[in-house]
């Protein structure tokens, strides 16, 4: 998991140089394609219950599953997020950046951007054995909503290992000591939806992208994070 992990983190890397005005999202899947192969691992969205393609793209006011299109020409002032998934021998890795476009973002979007990274790391920070799922949810929920922004209920964090979704799901929100208790060994990914208005959103008639009910921003981040006998171990950093 650690190598599909790192698979994860290179390609996103790679996509986040692409990210500019006048590119389109087909373009950063042609790039994110081509180096998943050249690493000898398989996409793990692509084909994934009928998605067509290796990333996920969604902008600005898409939450997550936007679909790459060479139609989707990304502007001065956007943010994307991009969210990929490897296999590795099996072995799954799944993490997610949202980026901006260019240099002039609206000051909110800066600080959403900001606020989704640190309440990820914020429920990072809660992973270790003996703590519970509702710990990370408040942590990350804590941060958010702090900033005045709100957390998506309608999609969830979740196990990951030799498929990509597995039990438990792990939400964004929750009280701190309640549901499960973490152990060593369990490797889970951690992927706070932060809109900047409401928290409720919807999907568009491509049965995929999800949007923010009231048009707002939203922004995502995601890790895969392995518990160990002492924390947490971020494997797709
Ligand atoms: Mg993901
Ligand atoms: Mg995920």
């Amino acid at each position: 998991m650690r190598r599909a992990g790192k698979v994860v983190r290179e390609v996103l890397e790679l996509v986040r140089g692409h990210v500019k005005p006048g590119a389109t999202t087909a373009d950063l899947e042609r790039v994110a394609e081509a180096r998943i192969s050249e690493l000898g691992a398989k996409p793990a969205f692509k084909g994934y219950h009928g998605f067509p393609c290796v990333l996920c793209t969604s902008i600005n006011q898409e939450v997550v599953h936007g679909i790459p299109s060479k139609k989707r020409v990304l502007k001065e002032g956007d943010i994307v997020s991009v969210d990929c998934g490897a296999i590795v021998d099996g072995y799954y890795g799944d993490a997610a950046i949202t980026v901006p476009v260019g240099e002039k973002i609206a000051p909110d979007t800066v600080r959403l951007l900001a606020a989704t990274e640190k309440s990820l790391y914020a429920g990072i920070a809660a992973v270790k054995p003996g703590a519970t799922l509702g710990d990370i949810g408040a942590a990350v929920q804590g941060v958010v909503e702090a900033e005045g922004f709100s957390v998506v209920r309608d999609f969830v964090g979740h196990g990951i290992g030799s498929h990509m979704h597995e039990d438990p799901q792990v939400p964004n929100f929750g009280e701190a000591g309640s549901g499960m208790r973490l152990k060593a060994g369990m490797v889970i990914a951690i992927e706070p939806m932060v809109n900047a208005g409401k928290p409720d959103v919807r999907v568009l008639r491509d049965g995929w992208t999800a949007v923010t009910n009231d048009g707002s921003m939203s922004a995502h981040f995601e890790h895969t994070v392995a518990v160990t006998d002492t924390g947490a171990k971020v494997l797709t950093e």
